[in-house]
C-alpha cells in the first residue's frame, strides 16, 4: 500500500487561505480577470481539501467503501485539471490584453476546452477500465499507465501559453513576460519531481505557487493604477501606447482635459468633484467593449479603443463631445466642468509612445485655444508640432544671445499730417538672420514662459528711445503687453526702474492690452492698471471689434485710446456694412472723446474715407510699415516734417 505524506498539501491550503483573505482586503485588476482569479483561488482550495479527505479515505480501506475511493479520486482528478486549465485561460486573457484582435484567446479557449473534455472522458472510462488508477481487489490505491495523463495536459496548455507569448512578444507587457519568463520553469519542475517522487504529495504546492505568482503580478500592476479613478495612469497609458505600437495595431486615442477645475472644487467641494472625475473615467471606459481609460494627469484622461475606420472613430468622438456638454448629476447638483477634447488616430504612421504623449498634450493646448474646445487629429498637427519645437529653440537662443529687435510702426496724426506716434513691435531673427514673424513666436513665447523677457527687451529698447531728444516729436509709443504682465505688480517696478533710469515723461509710454488679456482675469489685471495709471502711464485697448468688443471694458478702466482692429476695415469703405460698422463706431468713440486709432489701412481709399469721417489716427502700411529704430528716426527727422498731402 502506498503511503502519502499530506503535510505539503496541508501547508498549501494554509497559504492559499492567506492568499484568500487578502485577495478580498484589496481590489486587484479588472473586473473580469478579478472573478477569473477568485474561481481559481476557491476551485484551487476546493481540490487541496478533496485531496486530503482522498488520502484520509485512502488510508481507511476497511471503513471506506470502494466506490466512495473512486469518486473522490475521480473528483480530485478532474478538479486538478479544471484548475490548470482556469490558470491557463487567465493567463492567455493576460497575454491578449493588448491585442484587440482576440481570434486567438477564442482558439486557445476552444483547445483548453477540447483538452479537458478528452481528459473528462479518460477519466470516466477509468471507472470501468482502471487506465489512470484503480483499487486491487484489497482495496489499495494502485496506479494505471496512464498515471500521468492529467501533467500531459498541463504540459500542452503551457506550451500552446508560451509559443503565444514569443509570437505576440512585442504587445505583451513587462510584467507578464515575467510571469512567462518564471511560471513554465517552476511548474516543470515541481512536475517532474511530482513524477518522480509520487508519494510526496506536490499538486498542492503547484497550484498554490501558480497563484502565488499571479498575484504578485497583480501587484505590480497595482503600480499602474490611479488610486482615486481605479482606471490607468499615465504610465500604463505609455505602456499600453506601446505595447499596441509594438503589435502594429491601429488605435484611437480620445484625451479629455478639464478646465478651471479648482472652481468645480470650490463651488460643489472636493468630494464632489472626485465623484465627477471617477464618473468620467468609467463613462469613457464603458463607451467601447475593447476601451480603456486612462488618468493621465490630474484632471486629463484618455480613452484608448482599436481604430475601426473613418466613420466609427467619428462617432465615438462626437458621443464624446456630447456627452462632455451634458451636465453631470453628482449627488443632487449638476456639474458641467468646461471640457476640451483632441483626438490622435494611429494607423501605422511612425512615433513612438513619448511622441504620441506630447502629441496630446500639444494637441489638448491647441483646443484649448480654439471655439470648438475639440481638436480633431489630422496629419498637419506633426508639422505644427514641429515648428513648435523649432520655434521654442529659437526662442530660448534669442534669450540667451538677446536676439530681439524692435520695430516701430509709426501712427499718423490725421489732423496734423504728421507720424507723432508708434507702435513697438518685437522682431525675433532666426540663426541665418532671418525675420520669425510675432504671430510665431508670440503665443509660444506666452505659452512656453519666454514673455517676460521679450517684454522687458521691449521696454527696455523704447524707453530708451524715449528718452531720445530725436524722438521728441513722438507724443507717444505703444508697447503690448500680455495676460501674464498684470496679474502681479512686477510690472509696476520694472517701469518704475527704466523711468528712474531714463527719465522720460510716463505719459509717452502707452501700454496696449486686448480684451482677451482683459477677461482672463480681470480684477487682478485692473487693480495692476491703476497703479500704472496713477503712475501716469496710459492704456490702449487693442484689436477692438475683433473679439466681444464690449464696451464696458472701455469705460470701466479709463483706456486713453482704444485701437479698431483691422479686420473691421478690410472691406472698407467697399462695403456698405464695413461702411455702416465702422461709420457707427467712429461716431460712437467721437460721443465718448475716446481718441481711436485706425489699424490697418493699406489702401488710399481707406485713407480718404477715413480722414474725411474725422479720424485722428491711423496706423497702416499705406503710410508706413514696421521699421528698424534707426530708419524711424529718419523718418521723423525728413519725411515726417513735410506731412504727406492728403489721399
Ligand atoms: P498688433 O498688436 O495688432 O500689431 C499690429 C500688427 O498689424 C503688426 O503685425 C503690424 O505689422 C500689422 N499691421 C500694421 N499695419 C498693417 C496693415 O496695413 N496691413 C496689415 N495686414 N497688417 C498691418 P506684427 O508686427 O506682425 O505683430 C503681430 C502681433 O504680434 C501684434 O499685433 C501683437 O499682438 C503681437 N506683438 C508684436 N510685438 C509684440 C510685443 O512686443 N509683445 C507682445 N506681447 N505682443 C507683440
Ligand atoms: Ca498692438
Ligand atoms: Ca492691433
Amino acid at each position: 500500500m502506498i503511503k502519502w505524506s499530506v503535510s505539503t498539501e496541508v501547508f498549501s491550503l494554509i497559504l492559499l487561505f492567506v492568499l484568500i483573505l487578502n485577495f478580498h482586503e484589496r481590489r486587484w485588476g479588472s473586473h473580469p480577470q478579478r472573478r477569473l482569479y477568485q474561481l481559481c483561488l476557491y476551485l484551487s482550495a476546493g481540490t487541496m481539501v478533496v485531496n486530503i479527505l482522498c488520502t484520509c479515505f485512502l488510508s481507511l480501506p476497511q471503513v471506506i467503501p470502494v466506490w466512495v475511493n473512486l469518486l473522490f479520486n475521480s473528483a480530485y482528478f478532474l478538479m486538478v485539471v479544471a484548475v490548470c486549465s482556469i490558470v491557463a485561460f487567465y493567463l492567455c486573457r493576460l497575454l491578449y490584453e493588448h491585442i484587440y484582435r482576440q481570434d486567438g484567446l477564442r482558439r486557445y479557449r476552444r483547445l483548453l476546452a477540447a483538452l479537458y473534455l478528452a481528459y473528462a472522458l479518460l477519466i470516466a472510462v477509468n471507472l470501468f477500465t482502471g487506465v489512470v488508477f484503480r483499487f486491487d481487489a484489497q482495496h489499495h490505491y494502485q496506479r494505471g499507465p496512464l498515471i500521468n495523463s492529467g501533467y500531459l495536459v498541463m504540459v500542452i496548455q503551457l506550451a500552446v501559453l508560451l509559443g503565444i507569448t514569443v509570437r505576440n512578444w512585442q504587445s505583451v507587457d513587462s510584467s507578464m513576460r515575467r510571469v512567462m519568463r518564471i511560471l513554465p520553469p517552476i511548474i516543470l519542475a515541481l512536475t517532474i519531481y511530482q513524477i518522480i517522487f509520487p508519494d510526496v504529495l506536490l499538486n498542492g504546492g503547484i497550484i498554490v505557487a501558480a497563484d502565488i505568482i499571479l498575484m504578485v503580478n497583480f501587484q505590480s500592476r497595482r503600480i499602474e493604477q490611479d488610486i482615486l479613478t481605479s482606471s490607468g495612469n499615465r504610465n500604463s497609458l505609455r505602456q499600453e501606447l506601446l505595447l499596441r505600437l509594438g503589435g502594429k495595431q491601429n488605435f484611437q486615442v480620445l484625451a479629455v482635459s478639464l478646465q478651471q477645475y479648482r472652481m468645480v472644487n470650490q463651488r460643489y467641494g472636493t468630494r464632489r468633484g472626485d465623484a465627477l472625475l471617477c464618473a468620467l473615467s468609467a463613462w469613457l471606459e464603458q463607451l467601447h467593449p475593447k476601451g480603456k481609460s486612462f488618468r493621465m494627469g490630474n484632471v486629463e484622461f484618455a480613452l484608448l479603443v482599436p481604430y475601426e475606420g473613418p466613420g466609427e472613430a467619428d462617432r465615438l468622438a462626437r458621443a464624446v463631445q456630447a456627452r462632455l456638454r451634458q451636465p453631470w448629476q453628482l449627488d443632487g447638483a449638476g456639474i458641467l466642468p468646461c471640457a476640451v477634447l483632441a483626438e490622435f488616430l494611429y494607423t501605422g504612421q511612425g512615433g513612438s509612445a513619448d511622441d504620441i504623449l506630447e502629441l496630446l498634450n500639444f494637441s489638448l493646448a491647441q483646443a484649448r485655444c480654439g471655439k470648438e474646445h475639440f481638436l480633431r487629429f489630422e496629419p498637419a498637427i506633426y508639422e505644427k508640432i514641429a515648428l513648435h519645437s523649432r520655434t521654442v529653440e529659437l526662442l530660448q537662443q534669442a534669450v540667451q544671445k538677446k536676439r530681439f529687435e524692435v520695430w516701430y510702426q509709426p501712427i499718423r496724426h490725421c489732423p496734423t499730417g504728421r507720424f507723432s506716434a508708434a507702435e513697438a513691435l518685437v522682431r525675433m531673427r532666426d540663426e541665418a538672420g532671418g525675420l520669425v514673424p510675432p504671430a510665431q513666436f508670440i503665443p509660444i513665447a506666452e505659452s512656453d514662459g519666454f514673455i517676460e523677457e521679450i517684454t522687458n527687451a521691449v521696454l527696455e529698447q523704447v524707453c530708451r528711445l524715449l528718452a531720445d531728444p530725436a524722438a521728441d516729436g513722438l507724443r507717444s509709443v505703444s508697447v503690448n503687453l500680455s495676460a501674464q504682465q498684470l496679474l502681479t505688480e512686477d510690472m509696476v517696478r520694472r517701469l518704475d526702474e527704466l523711468q528712474r533710469t531714463y527719465g522720460f515723461a510716463p505719459q509717452r509710454l502707452c501700454l496696449e492690452v486686448t480684451e482677451r488679456v482683459l477677461s482672463e482675469n480681470p480684477d487682478a489685471m485692473r487693480s495692476t492698471m491703476e497703479l500704472l495709471m496713477r503712475r501716469g502711464y496710459s492704456f490702449a485697448l487693442d484689436d477692438f471689434g475683433a473679439g466681444q468688443s464690449n464696451l464696458s471694458l472701455i469705460l470701466e478702466n479709463s483706456f486713453s485710446r482704444v485701437k479698431l482692429d483691422h479686420s473691421l476695415i478690410q472691406d472698407y469703405p467697399e462695403s456698405e456694412r464695413a461702411v455702416f460698422i465702422v461709420h457707427t463706431m467712429l461716431e460712437m468713440f467721437q460721443g465718448m472723446r475716446c481718441p481711436l486709432i485706425v489699424e490697418g489701412v493699406e489702401r488710399p481709399e481707406q485713407a480718404r474715407a477715413l480722414t474725411g469721417h474725422g479720424v485722428e489716427w491711423i496706423q497702416g502700411f499705406y503710410y508706413a510699415r514696421p521699421m528698424p529704430r534707426a530708419e524711424l528716426m529718419r523718418l521723423l527727422a525728413g519725411d515726417a516734417a513735410k506731412p504727406r498731402p492728403a489721399p
